[in-house]
C-alpha cells in the first residue's frame, strides 16, 4: 500500500535580524526536519499548541511557501523543484482549507466567481458548465444554487466555511489540508462542519491532513496523529494507541486537557509551566525539557531522536529502556 503522501525530512527556516548589533542571521526553525506519511482515504491529525510549526508545515507540503530543504512526494511524485506548470496541474489534486472563513473569501466576489476561480484556472471557460458544477458542489456542502450570486458578508460564519470547502472540493481533490477549519466557529456550528468533512470524506474517498489544537475533535477525525512541539515532531501513531497510552510529556499534558466520557480513565490535569520557547532561540537538548514535568539532567544536553516504542514514535530520553527491551 503505497502512501499518497510522504513528507521527507521537511523544513522551513525563515531568517531574522537579530537586533542592530549582532549582525549574524538567525533562523526561525517553523518546521525542522518533518517525516511522515499519508495513506489514501486515511485522516492524519497535526497537533500542538499555536506557534509549534502546524500551519507553516500545511502551507508548506502545499507549496504555497518554499521549503527549506526535504521531499513532498505526492502520487509517487515529488514536488519540490517541479515547474509552476506542473505544480497548478498537481494542485488540482491537493486542496486547502483555511482556518478563517471570514479572511479566506474575497469579499468583492460572490459565490459563483469564488468558485469559477479553480474552475477556470484548470480549463474550464464554458460558463453553463461552470455554473452547473458550482450548484452541484453547492448541495454536496448543505448550500444551494441561489445564494450563487450573494456575497461573503450576507453569509454566517459556519456557510462561509462550507463555501472554503466548496471550493476546495470543485476539483475533486484526493487531499484535502483542513487547517483548524472548525476553530473560528461556534460550538454549535463546529459539529455541523465537522459531520460534513466525514460525509464528504465518505463520499468522495477523501484523505484528509487535519491541523488542530483541539484534541477531542482530532479524536472523532483521525485515523492516526502527529505531535508537533517547536517545529518537530514528538509523537506519532495510530490515534487509538496515543490516547489510551500517550508517552511523550507534551502529549500527556495536551490530552490531560480533553474532557474524558469515562470517569475510570480521568485522567489529572498536567498544567505546563511557561510558554513555548522563542524559536528563534531553542534550548539546547530537548526543547521541551524547560516545561517538562519528568525532565533529567540528560535532557538539557542530548536531543531525543523520534523512535519506535511499542507501536508509536516517540521523541523522548524516558523511553530509551522500553526501545531496548522492544528490539531484543
Ligand atoms: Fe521531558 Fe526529557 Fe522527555 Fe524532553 S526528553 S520530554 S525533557 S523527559
Ligand atoms: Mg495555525
Amino acid at each position: 500500500n503505497t502512501p499518497l503522501l510522504e513528507i521527507r525530512n521537511l523544513k522551513k527556516h525563515f531568517p531574522i535580524r537579530s537586533g542592530l548589533l549582532n549582525r549574524q542571521t538567525k533562523y526561525v526553525k517553523a518546521v525542522d526536519g518533518i517525516t511522515f506519511s499519508v495513506t489514501e482515504g486515511e485522516t492524519v491529525g497535526i497537533v500542538g499548541e499555536s506557534g509549534c510549526g502546524k500551519s507553516t508545515m500545511g502551507r508548506t507540503l502545499l507549496q504555497l511557501t518554499t521549503p527549506t530543504e526535504g521531499e513532498v512526494i505526492f502520487q509517487g511524485k515529488n514536488l519540490i523543484g517541479v515547474s509552476p506548470k506542473e505544480l497548478r496541474e498537481m494542485r488540482k489534486d491537493m486542496q486547502m482549507v483555511f482556518q478563517d472563513p471570514y479572511s479566506s473569501l474575497n469579499p468583492r466576489l460572490n459565490v459563483f466567481e469564488i468558485l469559477s476561480e479553480p474552475l477556470t484556472t484548470h480549463g474550464v471557460r464554458d460558463k453553463q458548465k461552470r455554473k452547473k458544477l458550482i450548484s452541484e458542489i453547492l448541495h454536496v456542502v448543505g448550500l444551494n444554487e441561489t445564494q450563487m450570486y450573494r456575497y461573503p458578508h450576507e453569509f454566517s460564519g459556519g456557510q462561509r466555511q462550507r463555501i472554503g470547502i466548496a471550493r476546495a472540493l470543485i476539483l475533486q481533490p484526493k487531499l484535502i489540508v483542513l487547517d483548524e477549519p472548525v476553530s473560528a466557529l461556534d460550538v454549535s456550528i463546529q459539529s455541523q462542519i465537522i459531520n460534513l468533512l466525514q460525509d464528504l470524506q465518505e463520499e468522495f474517498g477523501l484523505t484528509y491532513l487535519f491541523i488542530s489544537h483541539d484534541l477531542s475533535v482530532v479524536y472523532q477525525l483521525c485515523d492516526k496523529i502527529c505531535v508537533m512541539y517547536l517545529g518537530k515532531i514528538v509523537e506519532m501513531g495510530d490515534v487509538d494507541l496515543l490516547y489510551e497510552n500517550p508517552r511523550h510529556p507534551y502529549t500527556k499534558s495536551l490530552l490531560s486537557a480533553v474532557p474524558v466520557p469515562d470517569p475510570l480513565h480521568k485522567k489529572e490535569r498536567i498544567i505546563l509551566k511557561g510558554d513555548v520557547p522563542n524559536p528563534a532561540s531553542p534550548p539546547p537538548g530537548c526543547a521541551f525539557a524547560p516545561r517538562c514535568p519528568e525532565v533529567m539532567d540528560m535532557c538539557h544536553k542530548i536531543k531525543p531522536e523520534l523512535q519506535n516504542c511499542s507501536g508509536v514514535q516517540v521523541a523522548c530520553h524516558l523511553y530509551k529502556d522500553e526501545r531496548v527491551t522492544v528490539h531484543v
